[in-house]
């Protein structure tokens, strides 16, 4: 298992002021900040990143979203990380996610669900490329 993943505060998160809350919990659950940046995606950057999604009814719907305000993208370091962040995320639908999860306390709906979690060691190192250079990537130690 590898030990980082690629995580996302979404705009929803950051627009209701949720931003510092999320990071304190990702840091309190273990997860090691590589890397952290605010950006706007454009639309194209949405629909790049959600690729894998084209073909989805809702894809529209979520590049519109994710495009639509800040976002904080990090790279988070933690022993199975994409599995640690994935359950301290909870379920993508925040009514299905478990208590004391970060969807369950700050999302608002399935399509705007405060954060993002890489699927897989693969795509996080994909999503992590994707917006770090090698640089951007500090240890602390
Ligand atoms: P994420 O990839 O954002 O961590 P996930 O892996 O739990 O979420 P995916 O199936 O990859 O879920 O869907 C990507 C995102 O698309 C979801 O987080 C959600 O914001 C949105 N989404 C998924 N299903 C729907 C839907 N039926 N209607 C609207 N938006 C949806
Ligand atoms: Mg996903």
């Amino acid at each position: 298992m590898g030990n980082r993943t690629f995580a996302m505060i979404k705009p929803d998160a950051t627009r209701n002021g949720h931003t510092g809350k999320i990071l304190d919990r990702t840091i309190q659950a273990g997860f090691k900040v590589l890397g952290a940046k605010l950006i706007r995606m454009t639309k194209a950057q949405a629909e790049g990143f959600y690729a894998v999604h084209r073909e989805r009814p809702f894809f529209e719907e979520l590049t519109t979203f994710m495009s639509s305000g800040q976002t904080m993208v990090l790279a988070l370091e933690k022993e199975n990380a994409v599995a640690a962040w994935r359950e301290t995320i909870g379920a993508t639908n925040p009514a299905e996610a478990d208590e004391g999860t970060i969807r369950k306390d700050f999302a608002t709906s399935l399509g705007e669900n405060a954060v993002h979690g890489a699927d897989s060691d693969e795509n996080a190192n994909i999503e992590i490329g994707f917006w770090f250079t090698g640089s951007e990537l500090i240890s602390n130690q």
